[in-house]
């Protein structure tokens, strides 16, 4: 079979309000499905042509009869994938382009009216097909999930608490995934916007230089629907949209040598990418089937099978219509024109949650055996289902596993085929935990949210330790609040947790370090540098000295900052209270508590008796 090739559409997008103010000369037509681009350096060089499935002008307005406004582009490129899921096949939307020629547009889309991107058109039109096609006869979930690849590390963006980095994994039976990825349940589009928008803040919280990580990183949003229709008569598809990582320094074409290697050490999975597609691109032409390095990054492998195997596949390349912008925008469209060759071989997902647990579970008895055989003790297994009539048992033979791995992988196993058995009450209830939880943490974190997951503000933390800044210099770039994580947290001029400008301050200045007591008091001490000049009440500190809420610091010149911690407070005003026999913990003890040695904390007599509001 010949499959269906990927769908490719190149967008323009006006000019900004910079390219605007320096008379910026837009180097992009279009005509029909055809996108022109001229070098504004030699005019007199013959102009490129490239056709694709659409070329899009979005760099006017919607009075421009060839205009292509959001809903548009969402009608064309999307509906037709979300439909085709519908039917049962995997689809993927991969928006591409350098940073600023608007993929997080076109995908997420803005916030004014009619701005809205092709992701939130899709899930509501998701929804509005299933409130309208769902029966009794016929059931539909719609599960969703939410990563970030950022040099090379998978971060979950749904997980309900900080976790360090995700690894994929290959399972013989389910291909690529990531083992502990949240997997939310939901009942509406409004629920998969609300988990968008708050994976989207814990990109940002996380971030440390903002918009350069979020250039840097691409975002996978899975949504899996399955519909059952009786038993056997179950479609499961999964529909991937992915924000890729400004492609700029990553252009694998490698017409520029030291930019290529320079790109591929920034952002490997997009070189990646680069090199998977070509080698598609032209797979074709060499008849026989070739390597393909799917797995030389996180997101080609990931991302397998929407690139060359199971998936109806579209691209939507972002150009910058900027004259400035010339060698980027060539090379988005020439990588644009690479990926119209591939060939997709999607194939209807008929019944597979039956068929994988089925499987699944004969991996888990093979898994078992192997390792009783080594004298390893496991669980005598459950007693098998009997194979429906006619199912041919795959007899997958084990390749030559260590009794660690077998073990690994046979709870990793056996933790899918719990997944797989959960029942959609029971993902439900997971997911209103894990929102739960998560909006605890976020609560935690200092941010507030509406019910939308729009940010409202940020507030002062209810644990976490943390520094409030008291300098009245409303130009001083720095932040009004940091917290102190767990560890370490180092402060200077470069290279710090806490980055501060200005005379006097050391690179390195401080270090705060938190480390928690048995009795589950958190302690932060503070450790001046040498020669870095840092104040503590006033007083000049050159060793390391034991912290209380409600101290003042100064460090270096002109940064002064109050040091809370909430829990101490509250102990010291709780302590203070029953020692006094007097609700004086009220008036805010820690500033009427003299500082204590952290010895004598746990004692409550050890307060003083004597507290005056
Ligand atoms: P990227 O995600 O590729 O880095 P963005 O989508 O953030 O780029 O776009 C950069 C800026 O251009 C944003 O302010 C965005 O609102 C604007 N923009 C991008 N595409 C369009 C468009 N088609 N119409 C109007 N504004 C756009
Ligand atoms: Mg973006």
């Amino acid at each position: 079979m010949a499959g269906a090739k990927v769908k490719v559409a190149v967008r323009v997008r006006p000019f900004n309000a910079r390219e605007t103010s320096r008379r910026a000369k837009c180097v992009i037509r279009m005509s029909g499905n055809t996108t022109c681009i001229t070098n504004p350096k030699m005019p007199e060089d013959a102009t490129k042509h490239f056709t694709f499935d659409h070329s899009y002008w979005s760099h006017t307005s919607e009075e421009d009869p060839q205009f292509a406004s959001q809903r548009r582009v969402y009608q064309e490129v999307g509906r037709q994938l979300l439909l085709q899921a519908l039917q049962g096949y995997n689809v993927s939307v991969l928006a591409y382009g350098q940073t600023g020629a608007g993929k997080t547009y076109t995908m997420s889309g803005g916030r004014g009216p009619g701005q809205r991107g092709l992701v939130p058109q899709l899930c509501e039109d998701l929804f509005a097909h299933v409130e309208r096609e769902g029966s009794p006869e016929l059931s539909f979930s719609v599960e969703v999930s939410y990563l970030e690849i950022y040099c090379e590390r998978v971060r979950d963006l749904l997980a309900p608490r900080p976790q360090g980095a995700l690894r994929v994994r290959e399972h013989p039976l389910l291909g690529p995934y990531v083992p502990g990825l949240a997997r939310l349940a939901v009942t509406s589009a409004g629920e998969i916007a609300q988990l968008v928008a708050s994976g989207d803040r814990a990109r940002t919280v996380a971030a440390t230089e903002l918009n350069a990580r979020s250039s840097r990183s691409h975002a996978v949003l899975s949504i899996v629907v399955t519909q059952r229709r009786g038993e056997p008569g179950e479609k499961v598809s999964r529909i991937s949209l992915v924000d890729l990582a400004g492609s700029e320094r990553a252009d694998a074409a490698g017409t520029r040598g030291t930019r290529l290697k320079e790109g591929a050490n920034i952002n490997k999975s997009l070189s990646t990418l680069g090199k998977v597609i070509a080698m598609l691109a032209d797979a074709h032409k060499r008849g026989k089937p070739e390597f393909v390095p799917y797995r030389d990054s996180v997101l080609t492998w990931l991302l397998k099978e929407s690139l060359g195997g199971n998936s109806r596949t579209a691209m939507i390349a972002a150009l910058s219509p900027a004259d400035i912008n010339y060698e980027e925008t060539l090379s988005t469209l020439r990588y644009a024109d690479r990926t119209r060759r591939i060939r997709c071989h999607a194939v209807v997902n008929e019944d597979p949650t039956a068929r994988l647990v089925r499987e699944l579970r004969g991996e888990v008895a093979r898994l078992r055996a192997l390792l009783s055989q080594q004298g390893l003790p496991v669980d005598p297994p459950p007693p098998a289902p009997p194979p429906p009539p006619g199912a041919p048992e795959p007899p997958e033979p084990l390749p030559a596993l260590s009794p660690a791995e077998a073990l690994e992988r046979l709870q990793e196993t056996e933790r899918l085929v719990a997944e797989l058995n959960e029942s959609w009450e029971q993902k439900l209830r997971r997911t209103e935990q894990l929102r739960r939880e998560r909006e605890a943490q976020l609560a935690e974190l200092g941010v507030a949210l509406r019910e939308d997951g729009a940010t409202v503000g940020v507030f002062s933390p209810k644990k976490t330790p943390h520094l409030v800044n008291l300098s009245e210099d409303p130009l001083m770039p720095e932040c009004l609040l940091y917290q102190l994580k767990d560890g370490l947290t180092r402060v200077g001029q470069t290279d710090a947790d806490i980055c501060l400008s200005g005379p006097l301050v050391g690179t390195p200045h401080c270090v705060f370090r938190t480390c928690p007591r048995p009795s589950g008091e958190v302690l932060v001490t503070l450790e001046p540098c040498e020669g870095a000049e840092t104040l503590l009440d006033g007083q000049r500190v050159t060793e390391p000295v034991e912290l209380r809420s409600g101290q003042r610091l100064v460090l270096g010149r002109i940064h002064t900052f109050r040091f809370t911690h909430p829990e101490q407070a509250r102990r010291d005003r709780e302590r203070c209270a029953g020692a006094a026999g007097a609700p004086w913990g009220r008036f805010g003890v820690s500033l009427s508590c003299p500082p204590l040695r952290h010895q004598e904390l746990p004692d409550r007599d050890a307060c003083p008796q004597s507290v005056t509001p």
